[in-house]
C-alpha cells in the first residue's frame, strides 16, 4: 500500500470548546492510543458537582484495541480522571516520573492498581505499532513534555501544554533541537495548545516572579501567607529560595499541597531541606518574620485552608492584621467568584493582600501569540489541529494560523467527539462518537444525569413546595388539608395570601373532580400541575412541586 492510500483517526474525548477535561485518541487500524486522561472544574451551573470527567463509552466500546494512555504533565486537567478511567479500561500509562509520581499518590487514594511506566524524555519507545518520542517542554509543572508520534500517514506532533520560557526554573528549556530534527524528518500535523492564544506577545518567563517575591518578602513585618497551585513547582521553588534569603523557616497546610511537596522532594523535583520545615502547630512560637506558610485555597475551594484561617476555623493558627497573604496565582474559568469572595473577605480582615497578574506574583504557563508562531514556524506542519481552549481560542488561533501563511482547508476546528480522518494529505471529518460530560459528585460517577443537575439548578432557583393532603376514597373528597409548605420559593409569612389561594385552588380541585365522578385521573400529575401552574400564573415563579396524596 502506498502511503498516501493509509490513514489514521484523530479523536478528541475532550479540551475542546473548554479548558479541562482533555483526552485524545490517535487510532491506526485496530490500535488505539489514548493522550491524557483529564478532569474539568465544574461551572456555577453545575450545582454539586465535585467535578466533570470524559465520557469514555466510545473507548469501552472497544477496549481490546486500547494500547495505553500517553500523559504529557502532571495537572490535573490531564491525569485527574484516570483514577474513574482505569476502573473501566485498566491499559499501561506511560509518562515522565514527576507526572506518574503525581498518579501514583492519586491513584492510592482510591485504592487503583496500575500498570505505570516511566519514560526517559528524548528517548523513543513504542506503544503497539506507534513509535513514540517525547520532548522537553516549559509549562508552569516540571517535567512537562511534547510528543513525536510515527504513525502510518506521517509525523503527529502534540505540543502538550506549553510556553517557550527561556528562563525555566528548573534550568531545562523546550528542546529546540529536537523540534528541530522533527521538523527535519518531516511534521504532518500539528495538535497545538491554544489556551492563551488571545495574548499578543510572549509570555512573560516563570523566573520574573521571584523578583516579586523578593521585594514582597524584603517589606512584610510579620507573617507571609503563600497561595499557589499545589502542583506549581517552580513558584513553590522561588518562594522557598526567597524565605531562605530571608531567613523564614517554612510551614506547610493544606493536605494537597502536604502530598505534593512530599512527591515533588522525594523525586528530587523541589529542593527544600529539612531544616527548613517546621510543623504548622509551631509557627506560633516563631517570631512573626521568621515565618512563611504555603497554603492551599489558591481557587477560594470551601475547605481549602486558606478559606480555614478567612474564616477564623483553622484549627492550628489564625490570621491577624500584621499577615501578609499572597496570592499567586490565577483563578481557574469557573472560580473567578469564589475566589473573589476570599479576596474580599481578606482585606475585610485588614490583612496586606496581594495577587494575580498585574501585581507580578503570577504568570501564565501557556504560550501566547508569539511564541505559538515560533512553535509553528520551527516545525511547518503541514496541517494545523487547535487543541486544549475554548472555541474562540481555537478560532483566534486559525487565524492566527492563517497569518502564516496556511491555507484554511489545512487548519480543522474540531469539537469533542469528531472523528478526523487523516492520509498524508487531506484532513477530513468522518464522523461523531459520543464525548459528553461524565459528572462526578462525591464518589458517584455518572449517578447525576442531566435531569438531576436541571433539579438542582430549579432547586437553587426556584425553591420547592410540598403539598399533602388526605382524600376519602370514597367521596373522592379531602378530610385533612391540604397542608402547603416550601422551602427557598417565597417568604412564607409574606405570603399567606398566596397560600390561601393556593390550598382554595386545591380543594375546588377536587370538589370539581368529585362532582364530575373522575375517580380513574392521576390525581398526583393533577394537583402538581394545578399548582405549577397556580404559582406561575401568580408570581411567575417555577419551583420543584412535591404532592403527598393519602386516600383512606
Ligand atoms: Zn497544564
Ligand atoms: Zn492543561
Amino acid at each position: 500500500m502506498s502511503k498516501n492510500e493509509n490513514k489514521i483517526r484523530i479523536i478528541p474525548l475532550g479540551g475542546l470548546g473548554e479548558i479541562g477535561k482533555n483526552m485524545l485518541i490517535i487510532q491506526q487500524n485496530d490500535e488505539i492510543l489514548v493522550i491524557d486522561a483529564g478532569l474539568m472544574f465544574p461551572t456555577d451551573e453545575m450545582l454539586g458537582i465535585d467535578f466533570v470527567i470524559p465520557d469514555i463509552s466510545y473507548l469501552l466500546s472497544q477496549k481490546e484495541k486500547v494500547r495505553g494512555i500517553l500523559l504529557t504533565h502532571g495537572h490535573e486537567d490531564h491525569i485527574g480522571a484516570l483514577p474513574y478511567i482505569l476502573k473501566d479500561l485498566n491499559v499501561p500509562v506511560y509518562g515522565t516520573p514527576l507526572t506518574l509520581g503525581l498518579v501514583e499518590r492519586k491513584l492510592e487514594e482510591y485504592s487503583i492498581r496500575a500498570n505505570l511506566h516511566s519514560i526517559v524524555v528524548g528517548e523513543r519507545f513504542k506503544i503497539g505499532s506507534f513509535v513514540i518520542e517525547s520532548f522537553r517542554q516549559t509549562h508552569s509543572i516540571p517535567d512537562s513534555v511534547g510528543y513525536a508520534i510515527e504513525t502510518e500517514v506521517g509525523l503527529i506532533v502534540l505540543s502538550g501544554d506549553f510556553k517557550l520560557d527561556q528562563n525555566p526554573i528548573d534550568g531545562k528549556p523546550t528542546d529546540f533541537s529536537k523540534l528541530a530534527e522533527l521538523r527535519g524528518r518531516g511534521v504532518l500535523a500539528l495538535i497545538c495548545d491554544t489556551t492563551n492564544v488571545e495574548q499578543a506577545g510572549i509570555t512573560p518567563s516563570e523566573s520574573t516572579v521571584k523578583g516579586t517575591f523578593e521585594n514582597i518578602f524584603s517589606q512584610a513585618k510579620g507573617r507571609i501567607f503563600l497561595v499557589t497551585f499545589a502542583s506549581n513547582f517552580h513558584r513553590i521553588q522561588q518562594a522557598i529560595d526567597v524565605a531562605m534569603k530571608y531567613h523564614r523557616k517554612i510551614a506547610i497546610a493544606g493536605k494537597s499541597l502536604i502530598n505534593n511537596i512530599e512527591v515533588a522532594r522525594k523525586l528530587g523535583y523541589l529542593h527544600l531541606p529539612d531544616e527548613m520545615i517546621i510543623n504548622i502547630r509551631d509557627v506560633n512560637h516563631l517570631s512573626p518574620e521568621k515565618v512563611l506558610v504555603l497554603s492551599t485555597g489558591s481557587q477560594g475551594e470551601p475547605y481549602s485552608a486558606l478559606v480555614l484561617l478567612t474564616n477564623n476555623s483553622y484549627k492550628q493558627l489564625a490570621l491577624n492584621p500584621t499577615d501578609t497573604v499572597v496570592l499567586a496565582t490565577t483563578p481557574i474559568p469557573g472560580n473567578e467568584v469564589m475566589v473573589s469572595r476570599l479576596v474580599d473577605q481578606l482585606f475585610r480582615k485588614g490583612l496586606e493582600v496581594i495577587y494575580g497578574e498585574s501585581a507580578g506574583v503570577h504568570v501564565s504557563g501557556h504560550a501566547a501569540q508569539e511564541e505559538i508562531k515560533m512553535l509553528i514556524n520551527i516545525l511547518k506542519p503541514k496541517f494545523l489541529i487547535p487543541y486544549h481552549g475554548e472555541y474562540r481560542h481555537l478560532v483566534i488561533f486559525k487565524k492566527l494560523a492563517q497569518s502564516l501563511g496556511y491555507p484554511q482547508e489545512n487548519i480543522k476546528i474540531l469539537e469533542n467527539g469528531y472523528v478526523l480522518e487523516l492520509t498524508g494529505d487531506k484532513m477530513t471529518i468522518v464522523d461523531k462518537v459520543d464525548a459528553g460530560n461524565v459528572y462526578v459528585d462525591g464518589l458517584g460517577v455518572g449517578d447525576v444525569g442531566n435531569i438531576v443537575l436541571k433539579e438542582r439548578r430549579k432547586l437553587a432557583e426556584d425553591g420547592v413546595v410540598v403539598v399533602s393532603l388526605l382524600l376519602d376514597q370514597s367521596t373522592g373528597l379531602i378530610l385533612e388539608g391540604p397542608e402547603i409548605i416550601s422551602k427557598g420559593f417565597v417568604f412564607e409569612k409574606e405570603s399567606d395570601d398566596l397560600f390561601e389561594m393556593a390550598r382554595q385552588k386545591v380543594i375546588k380541585l377536587f370538589q370539581d373532580l368529585a362532582k364530575n365522578n373522575k375517580s380513574k385521573v392521576d390525581k398526583k400529575t393533577l394537583l402538581k400541575e394545578t399548582l405549577e401552574n397556580f404559582f406561575y400564573q401568580e408570581i411567575r415563579r417555577k419551583p420543584i412541586l412535591i404532592p403527598i396524596l393519602w386516600e383512606i
